[in-house]
């Protein structure tokens, strides 16, 4: 996941823990090179900006330089300056569906992991935390989309919401709500229409399926891959329908991870889940510390 960063720090970092003694402007080199690692791995200007500049700023004191092991405190301010950098509030993965049946609308571009990540999610909430879950695809333009999450639904065991021709997007999440309170489900979830770019006309009409809808979770998927394209994905769907987190998906791909690292800061959504495969139970929960770690190798 954070593969080409994680040896670029390290190379940075193993020099600094053999060099023994460390000056003020050794600190100051090492970091330089940070930040160009950062800006490397795609992680937007003044993300990587204001972490170089936090860590200088806790790293260049006597407190650090003249200890006995100077290597070893900058790397483990890094860490901390990773996790805080990397946090949301709350649970890692935690999710808002206590009154059942809770709504959660998936929004994202189109071949972002929209289709797959809801069925995964469903799986998850259905075999960990025992919830009765239905799905319902809104996507009425692709009638293959909407079969994709049918078969999805079959493979997982998981109900799909019966798919009516003609209805508009608005009309199916109303009656995915009375088809979720009436079957007594704990979950639905609504897998909105994606396009290739952002436009009004998908805007407005995710706009009118979360008017109807009151989601307890808005949950945007896109592609980790796509670097800084995915945070300003994720910035205008954040103004335009308001998000609750990020599912950040193909990060088994070598991508450079700037995604992960630049979405908290810029957009101040957190990260809820991370997309690791094609496969159904392909999805984990984005935990800071395990993440800062894996880049810290
Ligand atoms: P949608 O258009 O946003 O609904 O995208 P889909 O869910 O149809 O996904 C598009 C393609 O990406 C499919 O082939 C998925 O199997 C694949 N995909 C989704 N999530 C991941 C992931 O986390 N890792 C990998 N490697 N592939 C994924």
């Amino acid at each position: 996941m954070f593969e080409s960063l994680s040896e670029r720090l390290g190379g940075v970092f193993d020099r600094l823990t053999k060099q023994g003694a460390l000056s003020e402007d050794d600190v100051r080199s090492a970091l330089r090179e940070v930040r160009v690692a950062l800006l490397e791995a795609d992680v937007s200007l003044p993300v990587a900006r204001n972490f170089v500049k936090s860590v200088e700023k806790k790293a260049t004191g006597a407190a650090v330089t003249k200890s006995v092991t100077p290597g070893q405190q900058v790397v483990k301010i890094v860490h901390d300056e990773l996790i805080d950098v990397l946090r949301g509030e709350g649970e890692p993965g935690s999710l808002r569906i206590d009154s059942a049946p809770a709504p959660i609308l998936m929004v994202g571009l189109q071949g972002g992991g929209k289709t797959t990540t809801t069925a995964k999610l469903a799986k998850r909430l259905k075999d960990r935390d025992g919830k009765k879950v239905l799905m319902a695809s809104l996507d009425v333009n692709r009638p293959a989309a909407m079969e994709q999450l049918q078969i999805l639904g079959t493979q997982i065991g998981v109900d799909t919401l019966p798919i009516v021709k003609g209805e508009d997007p608005v009309t199916i999440a109303k009656r995915a709500k009375t088809q979720a309170s009436l079957g007594g489900y704990d979950v639905y979830m609504l897998d909105t229409a994606g396009r290739l770019s952002i436009d009004e006309e998908l805007m407005a009409q995710v706009e009118a399926v979360r008017d109807v809808s009151n989601p307890r979770e808005t949950l945007l998927v896109v592609d980790g891959l796509t670097g800084q394209d995915a945070v300003h994905t994720a910035e205008n769907f954040d103004q335009r329908i308001g998000i609750s987190g990020v599912v950040l998906t193909r990060m088994d791909g070598d991508g450079r991870g700037g995604a992960a690292l630049s979405m908290r800061a810029i957009t101040g959504k957190p990260i809820k889940f991370v997309g690791l495969g094609e496969k159904m139970d392909a999805l984990e929960t984005f935990e800071p510390e395990r993440v800062a770690g894996r880049i810290l190798g």
